[in-house]
């Protein structure tokens, strides 16, 4: 999936999300960069994204990544984002994917297979990450579950995959994402995230857009902070 698709849903004058630069520009040198985004928007989720070719392949996990190897997390592939987009935490006033973003965890991935586009083509994805919260071994298995297929929904091609961790000196019985709810970069929840990102919205994004429509925007972002239960959620 493209960055096209990316970008064509995003107006980047409203949003202060990086925008993106060309796959040949943001290639770099190095271990590959993974990174796991808690993203508070319509519904409280997890984003597992792994840098390749320039861009972060993504999955959204609704329960978040777990370390037990026999639960297995539905996660659905979701459009390549922008490899800046994984430094990313803050705020997303309004459009696609409104709410806060927190930087769960961030590290670098290893592929445990030769050809990481064949591993995709094939729905089975063995990797490891080495990051501060998730270690060790783990797989993407695609499922036959929906969306595998353009749906009548007008699902795009996305694809229901499972997230499983393999059994190793870092899986176990320990609920991560209740453990280990704070953000990597910040060490804050939600609420500190918004609280420190609103001078930046302000500022930043002014354009395009009335204060009626920011206010009521940024209102429904707090409010949903506010519903979250203190350690839970948040
Ligand atoms: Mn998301």
């Amino acid at each position: 999936m493209p960055l096209d698709e990316y970008r064509a849903k995003r107006d980047f004058t409203r949003s202060p999300e990086p925008k993106g630069e060309t796959r040949k520009k943001a290639r770099r040198r190095g271990p590959l960069r993974f990174c796991v985004q808690k993203h508070l928007a319509t519904q409280l989720h997890y984003d597992l994204r792994l840098e390749y070719e320039g861009v972060l392949l993504s999955w959204a996990v609704p329960k978040g990544p777990s370390l037990d190897p026999t639960v297995k997390r539905f996660a659905v592939r979701v459009e390549d984002h922008p490899l800046e987009y994984g430094e990313f935490e803050g705020l997303i006033p309004d459009g696609y994917g409104a709410g806060v973003v927190m930087l769960w965890d961030t590290g670098t991935w290893t592929p445990e297979v030769d050809d990481v586009e064949a591993a995709l083509a094939k729905g089975d994805l063995k990797l490891s990450l080495d990051g501060y919260k998730l270690k060790g071994s783990w797989a993407l298995v695609r499922t036959r579950g929906w969306g595998r297929s353009k749906s009548a929904a007008g699902d795009d091609g996305k694809a229901s995959w499972l997230l499983i961790k393999h059994r190793d000196e870092w899986s176990g019985a320990l609920d991560i994402t209740e453990f280990a709810p704070l953000s990597v970069k910040s060490g804050g929840d939600f609420a500190a995230i918004l609280a420190a990102d609103l001078p930046d919205v302000w500022t930043k994004n002014p354009k395009g857009r009335t204060d009626g429509d920011l206010v009521a925007s940024l209102t429904k972002i707090v409010e949903k902070v506010e519903k979250l239960t203190p350690g839970k959620g948040r």
